[in-house]
């Protein structure tokens, strides 16, 4: 129990894994090393209630000021690492200083996709959304009337587009694929989310890439598309996607092509002793190599790797959840969908409210995106908890009640 344990990347999944470690009775020394100024934060509020202006930045964050120092933790904040050294089983900082680790965790994170300066990429008035850094350079654009280009129609677009379309901007979204959420989602989900822009203003427009960005005097003012068509515009939200943080994994020699490779307790395929979680980390689920970007994926992981370090031999094998925030409509997610044969979508008791249920081809299901419908959500859960399913036409049948049905929970 004196090992020394470092965790690279402060945010929820290094958070959760030195919070996991001291509640299971570690008491050696521990360091968590973050490169933001601030302690470990949520982002889900980002591109909701925070870029709203809802909520407050002291909100965003997941432990009290004093936490870390109560716990002997230390929590190094605005502090790089440059190297790990694992002949000598160090962490060099970027300021030179050199920390011993007997264990080590990265949790690194992501860092989204940016467009090429060769097509304009580079000019003012173009962001992403990643960090409150991101969200406080971003903010003041968010003025009624101005126009947005939103690049991008995953979750993370269309939460933008959402807030920009609520505070009275003119948002148009464009999105390459065929249609929005086509990369996670099935068909009536994109529908759902497709109609419920289009209800509250927001120009969704599916089929269309971007050409090019133009500027004048340095700031972006118009887009060309893939359609020949010319959009005038006063900023761009980029979001097509993030890379996993694994430069210093790969630097040291870790195997990391998408993500950093770990076994099915977070552990490196390349070192025991070091360990990935979150959204950084690529580990074995249903016999395929995954990579999951999500509050539950980074701090149950994170929390499995810390069992893991003081010596438990139990396995992540996780029923993921998600959610997302747009508009009125409160999106709640479990298991996944890849690889299903159907879908059955069965209408809620509430106006607007749905539930879009995937189905394998054994007619098990495998996931539910529950549109304002928690009911149908915590039905589903029960089941793939339960590794249980209800039958197709349990689920096409609205006269019965799923939850009562479902295992309990
Ligand atoms: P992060 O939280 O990104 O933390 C990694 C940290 O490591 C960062 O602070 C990074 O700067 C730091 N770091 C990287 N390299 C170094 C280095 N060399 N030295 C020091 N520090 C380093 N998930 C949901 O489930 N529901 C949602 O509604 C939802 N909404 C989201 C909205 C937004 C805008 C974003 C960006 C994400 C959202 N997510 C959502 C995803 C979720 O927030 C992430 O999956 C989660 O934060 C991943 O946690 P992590 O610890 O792996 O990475």
């Amino acid at each position: 129990m004196t090992d020394r344990i470092v965790v690279i990347g402060a945010g929820q999944a290094g958070a959760s894994l030195v919070a996991k470690l001291h509640e299971l009775g570690f008491e050696g020394p521990l360091t968590l090393i973050g490169n933001e100024p601030m302690p470990p934060y949520q982002r889900p509020p980002l591109s909701k209630k925070f870029l709203l202006g809802e909520m407050e930045e002291a909100r965003l964050y997941l432990r009290r000021s004093d936490f870390y120092a109560e716990r002997n933790i230390d929590l190094r904040t605005d502090t790089v690492v440059g190297s790990i050294d694992r002949a000598a089983r160090e962490v060099v900082l970027a300021s030179g200083e050199r920390l011993v680790y007997d264990k080590l965790a990265l949790t690194t994170g992501a860092a989204p996709k940016r467009l090429p300066a060769a097509i304009g990429g580079d000019l003012g008035g173009i962001y992403t959304l990643r960090s409150i850094a991101d969200v406080d350079a971003m903010r003041r654009e968010f003025q009624p009337g101005r126009r947005l280009l939103v690049i991008g129609g995953g979750y993370i677009g269309l939460e933008a587009a959402a807030v920009a379309a609520m505070q009275g901007l003119e948002v148009t979204l464009i999105e390459m694929a065929d249609r929005i959420l086509q990369r996670v989602a099935a068909p009536p989900t994109s529908d759902y989310f497709r109609a419920l822009h289009t209800a509250n203003g927001v120009a969704i427009r599916e089929n269309t890439g971007l050409k090019r960005l133009d500027g004048e005097n340095g700031r972006v003012m118009a887009a060309e598309l893939s359609t020949g068509e010319r959009l005038a515009l006063d900023f761009v939200v980029v979001g097509i996607g993030i890379t996993p943080n694994t430069q210093l994994a790969a630097d040291s020699g870790l195997a990391s092509a998408n993500g950093i490779e770990v076994d099915a307790q977070g552990r490196s395929v390349s070192d025991p002793d070091i360990y990935a979680a979150g959204d950084c980390a690529v580990f074995p689920f249903h016999g395929e190599p995954t990579r999951l970007e999500s509050v539950q994926n980074a701090v149950d992981q994170a929390e499995a790797v810390a069992a893991a370090m003081l010596g438990s031999d139990a396995l992540y094998d996780p029923v993921p959840w998600f959610w997302s925030d747009q508009y009125k409509c409160k999106l709640q997610i479990v298991g996944l969908g890849r690889g299903y044969a159907r879908t059955i979508i069965r209408p809620g008791t509430k106006e607007g409210s749905q539930s879009v249920w995937y189905l394998a081809g054994s007619g098990r299901i495998k996931a539910v995106d529950a549109m304002n419908d928690p009911r149908a959500y915590m039905a589903a859960k029960r089941w793939l908890e339960a590794r249980q399913s209800p039958t197709a036409d349990q689920i096409a049948d609205t006269s019965i009640d799923l939850l009562k049905l479902a295992p309990a929970g």
